[in-house]
């Protein structure tokens, strides 16, 4: 390690030449770029620092505008700002600082923290621009931001997932408690019934239907919401390990997918005497077996949502939107009331549980899914003539393209 020498009594004075060199030295060394304009905006010297940042070499920039480094509107208004400042005296970033965009040789933009300081010389002005590269700063910023745009997301998922847990977890465990005292009341009636010496015949009638008929119909609805409770927790289970679940993403042949989908429901499509029609997909970039269980989920409900008083249709289209790719699956089944419509995404909501077997999860996973690999799902539906859910997925544009060599 060396210190810094302390000057010596006999050191001799330091000449303006060492002065300069100095400041030199400084300049040469500094972590932030420095550049020197003067009163028309032109570049009269810039250090190493700025040269890294800039891409240019001092040599490049030194007498052009300083309009060079900044993007458009900036690099033409620039001209403005300064014989603005210089009538009026009133400052925007000079001497006050702030973060502007900067714009590199090879025309890549970059936010840059940017403070400038007035110099009065005899002759005239002169500005001196401090600039930072603040790229790496902006973005840890945003990865900030996106942690915490998704943590208030997952603290709302949580919310839902805590109302519908004490609402639905609640109406079993209330049948559990209240046949379970059914049962300690019986027991007490068998008890007192068993103390009589020799029992009446109203007696043993009762004790034999309390056995028949009043046990057995407890113990079934204790099972039963203990039954409900397991597949309540079951799907709660599932839920969130689709959180954890590692995605792959791929491009996805969706013609394939889908008609892997269809095959795979051929029996429950002829049971349902439904026509299933798949028009040309555009491909689109997702997980493959993610997506597999979106497509399948919704085909499903297609199915057993249908109109048992017509022949049941379902349609499969998509189009590509943007750098999107959107799929339709449209069904002519009984539809969704228009209240209905948002509720069908909440964590076990079904709107008509005696028309289908199912748990109120599918759509509710396949909207977790979607939104883990940037998609969404959305639905149109009119009750009595049919919906269509609509699935979008990055499409293959949305990707940087190859170069064909
Ligand atoms: P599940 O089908 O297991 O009940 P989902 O989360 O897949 O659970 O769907 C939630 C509810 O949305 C269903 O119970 C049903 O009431 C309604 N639903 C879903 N798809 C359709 C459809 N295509 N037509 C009519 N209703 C539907």
């Amino acid at each position: 390690m060396t210190s810094a020498r302390q000057p010596a009594a006999t050191d001799p004075a330091p000449g303006p030449g060492d002065n300069a060199a100095r400041l030199q030295a400084i300049l040469e060394t500094a972590v932030e770029g420095i550049i020197t304009i003067d009163e028309r905006g032109i570049i009269e010297s810039v250090n190493p620092a700025a040269e890294k940042i800039f891409g240019y070499s001092a040599a490049e920039m030194t007498g052009r505008n300083v309009g060079m480094l900044m993007p458009a509107p900036d690099a033409e208004r620039h001209d403005d700002y300064i014989r603005n400042y210089l009538r009026t005296g009133r400052a925007k970033i000079i001497g006050i600082g702030r973060e502007v965009t900067g714009r590199r040789k090879d025309g890549t933009h970059f936010p840059m923290d940017l403070s400038v300081s007035e110099v009065r010389l005899a002759h005239g002005r002169m500005f001196t621009g401090f600039i930072r590269d603040i790229t790496e700063r902006k973005a840890a910023e945003a990865r900030l931001a996106e942690l915490a745009r998704s943590l208030e997301e997952k603290n709302k998922e949580l919310e839902t997932i805590v109302y519908v847990a004490s609402h639905d977890l609640r109406s079993p465990l209330v049948n559990i408690q209240g046949f379970s005292q059914e049962l300690s009341r019986v027991c007490a009636r068998l008890r007192q019934h068993l103390a009589q010496p020799a029992p009446s015949p109203e007696a043993r009638a009762e004790v034999a239907r309390l056995l028949a008929e009043d046990i057995p119909e407890s113990i079934d609805f204790i099972l039963a919401g203990a039954r409900k409770i397991d597949s309540l927790l079951a799907g709660f289970l599932r839920f969130s390990r689709l959180g954890r679940a590692a995605i792959r993403i791929e491009n996805l042949d969706m013609n394939a997918l889908v008609a892997d989908i269809v095959r795979a429901m051929e029996f429950q499509i002829q049971r349902a005497g439904a026509r299933v029609t798949v028009e040309n997909l555009p491909p689109c970039r997702a997980d493959l077996t993610l997506t597999s269980q979106v497509f399948a989920n919704v085909l499903d409900n297609a199915i057993k949502y249908l109109d048992p008083g017509r022949p049941g249709l379902i349609h499969v289209s998509g189009v590509v939107e943007a750098d999107q790719a959107v799929f339709q699956v449209a069904d002519n089944g009984i539809g969704i009331a228009p209240e209905h419509q948002p509720r069908v995404f909440e964590i076990f909501h079904r709107l008509n549980p005696s028309v289908a077997p199912g748990e109120g999860l599918g759509l509710t996973i396949a909207q977790r899914i979607l939104e883990r690999q940037g998609g969404r799902i959305w639905l149109t539906s009119e009750p009595g003539r049919g919906s269509t859910f609509f699935v979008s997925l990055p499409g293959l544009a949305s990707t940087p393209k190859r170069v064909r060599s």
